[in-house]
């Protein structure tokens, strides 16, 4: 069955007619917007970086901050959505900038949880880079809790991860942290 054909029964399992002119693309304009939202799957880190790394001796952080994002969790297909900031410990390379928001883009266009998608980003920006030390942080809005369940409007979600040198140094974990102000 195609996407198409999957939404054409949604609607109808909700008590929708069909034929009214109001729907009567719906169904292929639904398959192809769920499509674009997951359109992350299709792609690869290799592909979007892009070979993007560049020789550099400057060893001090880098921190790419407010990177917006539109996400779907995976337990509801509903929206979270929010910013990413990452900040990385360069070993003699470094990333182009433009690809950390290409990083974000292809994991956030997945079925996902907040918690997954901070750790994915930060273990796809060492993998890519070398880096001593990687330290994403997510903040973010989530519509299944604001639509449906405890209705919590005003409830955001942090999640941090960090790899390497971040990970034993609590020196760095907090000069990153204090670069990084809540955000959502
Ligand atoms: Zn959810």
């Amino acid at each position: 069955m195609s996407m198409q054909q999957s939404y054409e029964k949604i609607l109808e399992a909700v008590g929708e007619d069909l034929e009214r002119p109001g729907l009567k693309d719906t169904p292929i304009r639904a398959a192809r917007a769920f499509s674009y939202l997951t359109s992350g799957y299709a792609k690869s880190l290799e592909e979007v970086t892009n070979d993007a790394v560049f020789p550099s001796d400057n060893r001090e952080m880098v921190l790419v901050k407010n990177i917006e994002f539109y996400s779907l969790c995976e337990h509801h297909l509903l929206p979270f959505y929010g910013r990413v900031h990452i900040g990385y410990l360069p070993e003699g390379k470094v990333l182009g900038l433009s690809k950390f928001a290409r990083i974000t883009e292809m994991f956030a266009r997945r079925l996902q949880i907040q918690e997954n998608l901070t750790q994915e980003i930060a273990l796809a920006v060492e993998q890519v880079t070398g880096a001593r030390g990687v330290a994403v942080v997510i903040d973010s809005a989530h519509m299944c809790m604001m639509m449906r369940g405890v209705g919590k409007q005003n409830s955001t979600t942090r999640t941090v991860s960090f790899v390497g040198e971040f990970k034993a140094h609590t020196e760095a974990r907090r000069e990153f942290l204090s670069a990084v102000p809540e955000s959502y």
